[in-house]
């Protein structure tokens, strides 16, 4: 556990990849049994109080970024409701007891994104059991890796275009109905929008989709008085990652290549999450906030 309150060296913050991280899960994996488990803020949040009241969904929550931006979220007072796969049930498990910990409502929802009817029931789900739905983070993704395009199956490219494109259109448009003035949308974009890998054709295409996504719907709402911000990470430790996210022999060397020269920590990107979430950042919308370890984006 790092303390990210005090002052630090943010290279040296966390550590560098090696050897250890070579390992593989099949999709998609379970993060407790990963070495080293990823920091998701467990130990080190501090919340102030910023979302005091609000009802959130936070999809991929199990696990890495998403479980970091539902365990800040709940710390900074909102109830949040969990959506993951149903395989993933014990790393939800310890998201529903920090949640409850930190005092908040949790609702846990298993389900499929791919599947339009789970992807509304998730906000119906919301507004009954939390009576409304002011924040949509919509984090879960995926991503498996394929050299060539040859190879790429019709069935891979449509599996990743519903997971990551298709379920951020029917649960927005869901939300949309539901959300007051002052409520925000935030989804999870990538540094292979701007930088795609030439292994991650179909997932590097939707992460691009996903920022035009953002700033499309962003003007459309403006008016409604709801903000439409993406976070783009760069290289994160998460179980994305160890299973089919990458080949497994590049994993000793993850996150090597950025600026700050090791891989980012899921804890390190629940605080730009939170600061969209909240009227800190009233006047921001449309915008893609950058958590790559100093890649330079567009
Ligand atoms: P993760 O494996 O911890 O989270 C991904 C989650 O997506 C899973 O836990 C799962 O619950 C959910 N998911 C996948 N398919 C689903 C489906 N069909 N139905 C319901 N849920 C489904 O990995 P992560 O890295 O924390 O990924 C979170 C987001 O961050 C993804 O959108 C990913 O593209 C993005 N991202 C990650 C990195 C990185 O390096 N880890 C970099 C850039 C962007
Ligand atoms: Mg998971």
């Amino acid at each position: 556990m790092t303390d990210p309150y005090t002052l630090q060296d943010p290279t040296t913050q966390y550590p560098k990849a090696g050897p250890e991280f070579e390992q593989q899960q099949k999709a998609p994996g379970l993060q407790k049994e990963m070495t080293p488990v990823p920091d998701c803020g467990e130990e080190s949040y501090r919340g102030t109080g910023r979302l005091a009241g609000r009802k959130a969904i936070v999809t991929g929550a199990d696990s890495g970024i998403g479980r970091a931006v539902a365990i800040a979220f709940a710390r900074e007072g909102a109830d949040v409701l969990l959506s993951y796969l149903p395989e993933e049930e014990a790393d939800a498990k310890q998201v529903v007891a920090l949640i409850e910990e930190a005092g908040r409502k949790t609702v846990a929802l298993p389900g499929d994104l791919k599947d339009k009817t789970y992807c509304e029931k998730l906000v119906s789900t919301a507004v009954q059991e939390f009576g409304g739905l002011d924040i949509l983070a919509n984090v879960a993704g995926k991503q498996q890796f394929v050299k060539d395009i040859a190879d790429l199956t019709d069935e891979q490219f449509d599996e990743t275009f519903k997971t990551n494109v298709y379920s951020l259109f029917w649960i927005c448009k869901a939300a949309l109905k539901q959300m007051k003035p002052g409520s925000s949308i935030i989804n999870t974009t990538s540094i292979q929008a701007y930088k795609p890998s030439p292994i991650l054709l179909d997932y590097a295409t939707t992460k691009a989709a996903i920022n035009t996504f953002t700033k499309s719907l962003a003007q459309q709402v403006a008016s409604k008085g709801i903000r439409v911000n993406a976070v783009a990470p760069g290289p994160v430790w998460t179980p994305l990652q160890i299973t089919g996210g990458q080949p497994q022999e590049v994993l000793k060397e993850f996150g090597s290549q950025t600026p700050l020269g090791r891989p980012g920590q899921p804890a390190e990107m629940a605080p730009a999450y939170v600061f969209l979430a909240s009227p800190e950042s009233s006047y921001v919308s449309g915008e893609t906030l950058n958590a790559n370890g100093g890649t330079p984006t567009p």
